[in-house]
């Protein structure tokens, strides 16, 4: 197995397990491990994603670079361009909605990077090497298949938002 797999397994497991946990239903995740491929990718349901916060949605953002620093020290060459551009474009409605607390976008940024590190290293890094066992076996996993692996860990549900009574109906 390619590092670069790897790589982009933790890094799209980190977006897939941030959007659980926020409540976004994930529609599919494909890992593809050419370099500079665009194809990895964490799909969301539309309508689940449409219903999420600023909030909620630059935490999912953020959340890949997240989870290969946590496993591999530190972020790959470009791999969080896209992301970071994501970030950008919710920056100014992350800075109206915080009336309290930090102020500036970079300090938002640090706060909300803080809070994925402190779940994905603690209540989620079990639930973290799951997904990634799964998505480097099948490298385009369905969300359904990845919601039942993560909720078939006791420890894992409570951190995660999304029902199963979401996947109960149809291909999602
Ligand atoms: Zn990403």
């Amino acid at each position: 197995m390619s590092d670069a797999r790897r790589i982009r397994a933790y890094h799209e497991a980190g977006h897939a397990l941030l959007a659980f946990h926020v409540g976004v239903q994930v529609y599919a995740i494909v890992v593809n491990a050419k370099a500079g491929d665009l194809q990895s990718q964490t799909r969301h349901v539309p309508e689940s994603y449409a219903k999420a916060s600023s909030r909620a949605r630059a935490l999912i953002a953020l959340a890949g670079g997240i989870a290969e620093e946590i496993q591999f020290g530190e972020r790959s060459p470009g791999c969080c361009t896209d992301d970071q551009e994501h970030f950008e474009s919710l920056r100014t409605r992350l800075i109206a909605e915080a009336s309290v607390g930090p102020a500036s976008g970079d300090e938002i940024q640090a706060d909300l990077e803080h809070e994925i590190r402190d779940l994905l290293r603690r209540p989620l890094r079990k639930a973290l090497d799951i997904l990634v066992n799964e998505l480097i076996e099948r490298p385009f996993t369905v969300g359904r298949r990845a919601f039942e692996l993560l909720w078939a860990v006791p420890e894992v549900r409570p951190y995660i938002r999304v029902r199963p009574e979401a996947y109960e109906h149809g291909s999602k």
